[in-house]
């Protein structure tokens, strides 16, 4: 039995960090796109994946491509189709591979989408975030509802899948105005929702006016509850939690990029910042690349260069992440594959007082977490660890 690698799964991440305008809850590694050239990047770009092929060889045809950010809806087409076809061109993809771009409404109501759909992207991952207006001004974001149901109409014919980003559990959020909210997102037919609660992160305009005691973050409890309600109300409409944030109409529609994090795959990661994980045998490398746009840029100016940052990860490390990460899917993980790693077992008592807890499930030797488990992942992931 491999314990991760690419039987788990084989996907490309490309990190575009370039946003129209910062929101003030948003910590990922993003800068504001002003008037810039996208040619070094794009071109850097491709000289990583290229160097990635060179560093780790080119044996596995790519299950996916995930275009993430930032805002990578700022690309043009053209751009899109460059990246996609120079990694097909290494690595080849199937017919069945998922091509994911993360978008803005705004910007797919300004594209040609059949252009990007020609491309060769086949799954639009929509960046709606709420279908009220007063709350997308809160979450500091520049569409408005209108566009968001306009960009999904428009979309979802043309493409195999779509998926809405929503948050919820914002400042005074009731559960009626969360209910009457997330039907309307479902009403519009999109087979795939991503569901965060909003999370107030520390270095970010919202972190500040919560120290500063302007926004008060929902409370745990209230939270908790609207995380129930929101499985029941999905559930209610036929799409499945298989994920902690994540739910699918069918399994078809599930994420298949993010199924390669958490069953412990091999990904590339290209881009300012991008993380990988590369399987060599027995001994798998954590890959991280610069941070700064520029510092990327140069990095990668002479050709061949390999500029990620490379961590050989121990067996306890590389057993801890596939714990964490495999917790999280609704289909669990083979604890087996994390006592291989360590040579030890997991600590039987303590699945044991989980399981009778009602927040832990064993099938054989498949742990999976409850529905009330999985507001506890992180607490029975970190406890239950090597
Ligand atoms: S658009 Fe997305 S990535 Fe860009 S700042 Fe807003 S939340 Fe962050």
């Amino acid at each position: 039995m491999t314990v991760f690698g690419p039987d788990y799964g084989f996907g490309l991440y490309v990190h575009w960090p370039y946003c129209s305008k910062i929101c003030p809850y948003c910590d990922f590694n993003v800068y504001a796109a002003k008037d810039r050239d996208n040619a070094p990047l794009i071109d850097a770009i491709l000289k990583d994946i290229s160097a990635h092929h060179q560093r780790f060889g080119g044996a596995h045809r790519l299950d996916t491509i995930y275009f993430g950010g930032g805002t990578p809806s700022l690309l043009l087409a053209g751009d899109i189709a460059r990246i996609i076809n120079h990694a097909q061109s290494l690595y080849g993809l199937g017919e069945k591979s998922e091509i994911t771009l993360e978008a803005n409404p705004n910007d797919l109501l300004g594209a040609d989408l059949k252009s990007l759909h020609d491309a060769g992207v086949n799954r639009l991952s929509i960046g709606v975030q709420s279908l009220r207006d007063d709350a997308l001004a809160f979450l500091g974001r520049d569409h408005d509802a209108r566009t968001a149901v306009q960009a999904i109409e428009s979309a979802l014919p043309l493409f195999r899948s779509i998926s809405i980003d929503l948050i919820y559990a914002r400042p005074g959020q009731s559960s009626e105005d969360w209910s009457n909210e997330l039907n309307d997102a479902l009403q519009l037919g999109a087979p795939h929702l991503s569901l965060y609660e909003l999370t107030i992160e520390e270095r970010t305009a919202f972190g500040r006016r919560a120290a500063r005691g302007d926004l008060v973050p929902m409370e745990d409890d209230a939270q908790a509850d609207l995380y129930e309600l929101t499985e029941d109300i999905t559930r209610s409409a036929g799409l499945l939690a298989y994920e902690i944030s994540n739910y699918a109409a069918s399994p078809d529609y599930q994420s298949q990029h993010n199924l390669i994090y958490w069953r412990g795959g091999d990904w590339i990661g290209v881009g300012p910042g991008a993380h990988g994980r590369m399987s060599d045998g027995n001994a798998r490398f954590a890959l991280e690349a610069p941070r700064r746009p520029a510092d990327y840029v140069s990095a990668l100016e002479s050709p061949g260069t390999f500029a990620a940052l490379e961590t050989a990860l121990s067996p306890l490390d590389a057993a801890r992440e596939l714990l964490a990460m495999g917790l999280r899917p609704a289909e669990g993980i083979d604890r087996h594959r994390v006592e291989s790693l360590t040579g030890c077992s997991l600590d039987s008592e303590l699945v044991e007082r989980f399981e009778g807890a009602g927040w832990l499930t064993q099938n054989g030797p498949v742990l999976a977490l409850t529905r009330a488990g999985r507001l506890l992942a992180d607490r029975i992931a970190a406890e239950l660890a090597p």
